[in-house]
């Protein structure tokens, strides 16, 4: 039986690169947090569900209940084809209790990378952001190159960002 991970949208499976591959905890309370992280609608583990470590903040998920890595908290809710017009991953933690809810807003771009990068939203968002990781050039039908901008594209993107119900300031 080959593992893959059970969390929406995640295309890891075992023997593909350093990922590890997780029970859901024995514990009740735990494995109520685990399901409710994973946010799949009336949706229960069964003993061969398995999560990978790419949904906890550092990598790897950890026994100390203190620590952000004990619950995991890094998952693709919203579907890119949901954002619009624009290319980017929208980051939210649900388990996140030090923000008062809805969370602060931040469009994340890097400046001279290409590409969709998703890391730093990532790990905002494990720190109480919700985090859009946008994409400006140099991916799918966008400019090649740093020169080309059109201005309409990041008014869409925080536009975006303010409407949506998770957010409530855009930093
Ligand atoms: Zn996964």
């Amino acid at each position: 039986m080959v593992l893959s991970c059970c969390a929406v949208g995640c295309k890891n499976r075992a023997g593909r690169g350093s990922v590890s591959f997780y029970c859901f905890p024995a514990n009740q309370e735990l494995r109520e947090k685990w399901i409710a992280a994973v946010k799949r609608d009336g949706w229960q583990p069964t003993p061969y569900t398995r999560l990978c470590s790419d949904h906890f903040a550092k990598g790897h998920r950890d026994s100390n209940p203190l620590s952000p890595n004990f619950v995991p908290s890094i998952f693709h809710h919203t579907p890119t084809s949901l954002c619009g017009q624009y290319h980017g991953t929208e980051f939210c933690n649900p388990n996140w209790c030090g923000w008062p809810r809805p969370f602060p807003g931040v469009v994340d771009m890097f400046g001279g990378s290409v590409g969709l990068l998703e890391y730093r939203s990532a790990q905002l968002a494990s720190r109480g952001f919700a985090s859009l990781a946008l994409a400006f050039f140099g991916y799918e039908d966008l400019p090649k190159s740093l020169e080309e901008f059109n201005i309409t594209y990041f008014e869409e993107a925080v536009e975006f960002l303010l409407k949506h119900e998770k957010v409530c300031l855009l930093l």
